[in-house]
């Protein structure tokens, strides 16, 4: 029989990959499907409205439950549901119950573009799901409707985000990938309302993911350059990270009203506290948000001592540090796995 990593979940026995990262996080897609053609994601002109998986080839909930539990063996802690949208998938709630119950995973998030969220907010704090993030790249609703490829309206997030206020959820973070020309004007109004609303911005910068978007380095702002307009408005002062590896670099707000997050891809990569592993929603694993190729893990799902033992040797082959190794300007051309596939 193949061994099989330390038997007990809280303790550091666990596999490392090549560069000696254990693995902490888990970003698992339970759908490919969105219901929203972002520009930089899921172009509407090179993402058919059918592109997605027929339902039978997404994992099924049994499946998610067994393959997250073989994760928290190998020393997986933060459970982050993502997609396409997670909310499109049928009976979330049920799965995030059958999940926030296993022993050895501390947290677990969803991250979602929040249009149905006022529909699902309750039954989802109800499941057990600890936190959310909601993707809102700008307060204005003729900006909203085109940041979202023409299929979403800004009212029905302010409505998700109150909802889930009301639910019990506390300091959602709010995502905004800041593109130069297309959103940066928003920046100030989307600080002041995560202020007034008791929410937390975090600013991405616009990554090269996947081969749909049309990136370019002009319309990527740098996050020093958004912390100076910050401050210049709200003086802000560094705040540690919460936990080793955390993507976002975090400063507080020196009049006591809350914090903003800047995760700095392009900018300055962080490969090397990269605790990550992806699994889109048909069953691959990605080991780094940039691979070309996953693995399917479906196979091994039958068995826990197999799969275990096989999920610890995809880790300990990991050698990925695509953002320290890119180039200034976009560095490879080959295949690369869509954003959407594998939620972020
Ligand atoms: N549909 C959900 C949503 O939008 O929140 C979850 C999946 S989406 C792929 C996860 C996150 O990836 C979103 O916050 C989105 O803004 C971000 N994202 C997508 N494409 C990106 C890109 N090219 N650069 C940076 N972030 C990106
Ligand atoms: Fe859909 Fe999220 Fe991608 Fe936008 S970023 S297209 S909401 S998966
Ligand atoms: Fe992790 Fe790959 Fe991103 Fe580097 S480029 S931080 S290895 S996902």
């Amino acid at each position: 029989m193949n061994a099989v990593p330390h038997p007990d979940p809280h303790t550091d026995a666990h596999p490392r990959d090549v560069l000696g990262r254990p693995l902490r996080d888990l970003r698992l897609s339970v759908i490919e499907a969105c219901n929203f053609r972002c520009p930089y994601c899921m172009p509407a002109d090179r993402v058919p409205d059918d592109h997605g998986l027929d339902a039978s080839s997404r994992l099924s909930f049994d499946e998610i439950e067994r393959l997250v539990r073989g994760f928290v063996r190998i020393g997986v802690r933060k459970l982050r549901i993502t997609g396409g949208e997670p909310l499109l998938r049928k009976r979330l709630p049920e799965l995030i119950a059958r999940l926030a119950v296993l022993d050895g995973l501390d947290d677990i998030a969803l991250t979602t573009n929040g249009s149905l969220l006022a529909a699902h907010a309750r039954a989802l704090k109800e499941a057990g799901l600890h936190r959310l993030t909601v993707s809102l790249d700008t307060l204005d609703p003729a900006g909203f409707a085109a940041s979202s490829g023409g299929r979403g309206a800004l009212p029905d997030v302010l409505r998700g985000l109150d909802a889930a206020r009301e639910a019990g959820f506390g300091r959602i973070k709010l995502n905004c990938v800041v593109q130069r020309g297309i959103n940066d004007d928003q920046v100030l109004p989307l600080v002041a309302f995560a202020r007034e609303q008791g929410h937390t911005m975090r600013f991405i910068e616009y990554m090269d993911v996947g081969t749909c978007n049309a990136w370019s380095l002009d319309r990527v702002v740098a996050s020093a350059e958004l912390r100076d307009t910050i401050h210049a408005r709200w003086p802000l002062h560094p705040l540690g990270p919460h936990y080793r590896g955390e993507v976002a670099t975090r400063y507080g707000f020196d009049d006591g009203a809350g914090e903003v997050g800047f995760v700095s891809s392009i900018s300055a990569p962080f490969c090397g506290d990269c605790h990550r592993a992806r699994v889109s929603a048909d069953g691959r694993l990605y080991t780094c948000l940039f691979a070309s190729e996953g693995t399917e893990l479906r196979p091994w799902l039958g068995d826990e001592a197999i799969f275990v033992s096989r999920l610890a040797s995809q880790w300990q082959a990991r050698s990925d540090r695509y953002s320290e190794v890119r180039g200034p300007a976009r560095a490879t051309s080959g295949r690369r796995v869509e954003m959407f596939l594998v939620g972020g």
